[in-house]
């Protein structure tokens, strides 16, 4: 994909490549906390050196445009599960998965944890100073139980129907549960009790119907995801190692970015 760097007026402008706000970059060995969000810990469990080039040498991944449809399904659902937040009462879609006793949780903060960009949720990780954090889409709570459930919401066009089974097992939404196990992990480690499985609530949209007529109309499937956060402070702390080196780590050999860069080089 070509990434043309523009102004917020839309013109184009001289790309450097390079980051310009010294609070992103790391230098190795400092001992100032420092934030990593889950899109960058995701990054970083992608490939160790595309994350240190960016995070420490301060090299920018081109961009990439923002996905307009999904964040809109994103908005409306928030709208709905507000709500309920407010009335306290199950979501619609709950009674179908005997959930009758859930509720999305009422908190002061939840805004502020939605806010993946200003808040979200964190955890200073001991023996590092690395603070993870991440905006998550919703969180609910078990009445029965008196645990929060994390809840992520994934929009999608697919002709066949979601199971859990083939969302799960489906090699593309490996980062999805990378994303629910961290956000269990930061709510456990704020003090909360978590429940052992969290949703994906999956909107897919019919792509078989005879025409468009100014809708796209989803299905609604609620997958369970059982929770798995034992791996995330290990692999936080191989992070801090990585960002405290320096020395480049190796590349990911599947990386087709890294073969396209090899082959211009080449030129
Ligand atoms: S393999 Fe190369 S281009 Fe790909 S993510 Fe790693 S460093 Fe970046």
């Amino acid at each position: 994909m070509i990434s043309l760097k523009r102004n917020p007026a839309g013109d184009t402008v001289p790309a450097t490549g390079l980051r310009t706000r010294a609070y992103s970059i790391y230098s190795p060995g400092q001992s100032e906390s420092f934030r990593i969000s889950r899109s960058k810990f995701n990054d970083f469990l992608s490939c160790n050196r595309c994350f240190y080039l960016d995070r420490v040498k301060g090299i920018v991944s081109p961009s990439l445009p923002g996905w307009t449809l999904n964040a809109t399904t994103d908005l409306l659902l928030k709208k709905e599960f507000d709500e309920c937040r407010e009335k306290q009462i199950p979501h619609r879609l709950f009674q179908k998965y005997d959930l009758d006793h859930v509720v999305p949780f009422q908190h002061p903060d939840i805004d502020h944890w939605r806010d993946a960009l200003r808040g979200g949720i964190e955890h200073h990780v001991s023996e590092t100073n690395i603070v993870l954090h991440g905006g998550i889409d919703d969180v609910w709570y078990d009445n029965k139980r008196k645990q929060l459930i994390v809840a992520e919401y994934k929009s999608q066009a697919n002709n066949n129907p979601v199971t859990p089974e083939s969302y799960l097992s489906n090699v593309y939404h490996e980062s999805y549960k990378v994303q629910l196990d961290v956000y269990a992990y930061l709510f456990k480690s704020m003090g909360f009790e978590v429940a052992q499985v969290g949703y994906f609530y999956v909107c897919n949209a019919y792509r078989n119907k005879p025409g468009f007529d100014g809708r796209l109309e989803f299905e609604e499937t609620l997958v369970p995801y059982e929770l798995d956060y034992s791996w995330v402070e290990a692999e936080v702390l191989r992070m801090s190692s990585v960002l405290n080196s320096n020395q480049l780590p190796d590349n990911n050999p599947a990386c087709e970015n890294c073969a396209y860069s090899r082959q211009r080089a080449l030129l």
